[in-house]
């Protein structure tokens, strides 16, 4: 499985300037999609963690002037999206960003501490499993905080608008209602996971929500990855 999906993030990023015929939406690739893409399509979950377990991204700038911190191609493409949503009225804050592998040792034990483990699991990820470690990870809230980390922000408008426009600008949501089976993790409409613009387009048109699926051998050998494994 992790062979499968090596070789088809490879053989994606490894042509310079390659064409993706079948891709509607020609656009040139990003930076982290031509030069990073194993990092940048990286599955990280409940059971796999990242590798290494400490890993922390050698890039990150400061969002805006708070102390979060986002990988620096994340920061550009969540400012269009910032810009995008206010041109429409609608005001967004970020609440987390990156998390060290330390910082989430913190978070996860006081989740334990304060609420038991089953609860912990359900709400915070053990350090090495959270997507806020990769830097590529950011948490969202509308301007007045009534929804905070609460599944009330799907139904904002700024949660309706990120739902339904977060993919124009790389970010997909990681955690969807009605997925928890799957994804191990209840409904967050506020966590946004950055994997480019062609991955979460291309999720998007496939009805693909979750990237481990997206990057599953069978989704690529179907013809349906068309960032993955394409040779052509
Ligand atoms: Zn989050």
């Amino acid at each position: 499985m992790l062979a499968g999906a090596l070789a088809g993030a490879t053989a994606w990023a490894a042509p310079a300037g390659a064409r993706h015929s079948n891709l509607r939406h020609e656009r040139p690739l990003t930076e982290l999609e031509r030069t990073d893409a194993e990092r940048l399509l990286v599955v990280v979950t409940k059971e796999v963690p990242l590798d290494p377990v400490d890993y922390a991204p050698s890039d990150l700038v400061p969002w805006r002037d708070t102390a979060y911190e986002l990988r620096a191609e994340v920061n550009d493409q969540l400012e269009e999206l910032f810009s995008a949503a206010e041109a429409e009225g609608l005001g967004l804050r970020v609440i987390s960003g990156y998390r060290s592998y330390e910082t989430q040792a913190g978070t996860y034990d006081y989740w334990v501490r304060n609420y038991g483990q089953a609860s912990a699991d359900a709400t915070s990820a053990r350090p090495g499993h959270s997507e806020h470690q990769t830097g590529l990870a950011v948490d969202l809230d509308d301007l007045t905080g009534g929804c905070y980390l609460d599944a009330c922000f799907g139904e904002l408008p700024e949660g309706r608008w990120v739902a339904r426009h977060a993919h124009r600008f790389g970010f997909v949501l990681s955690y969807p209602q009605g997925l928890r089976d799957r994804t191990g993790y209840t409904y967050e409409p506020w966590h946004l996971r950055y994997v480019g613009p062609h991955a979460a387009r291309a999720m998007r048109e496939l009805g693909v929500p979750l990237l481990q699926d997206y990057r599953s051998p069978r989704v690529a050998a179907a013809g349906l990855g068309s960032l993955l494994g394409r040779r052509d």
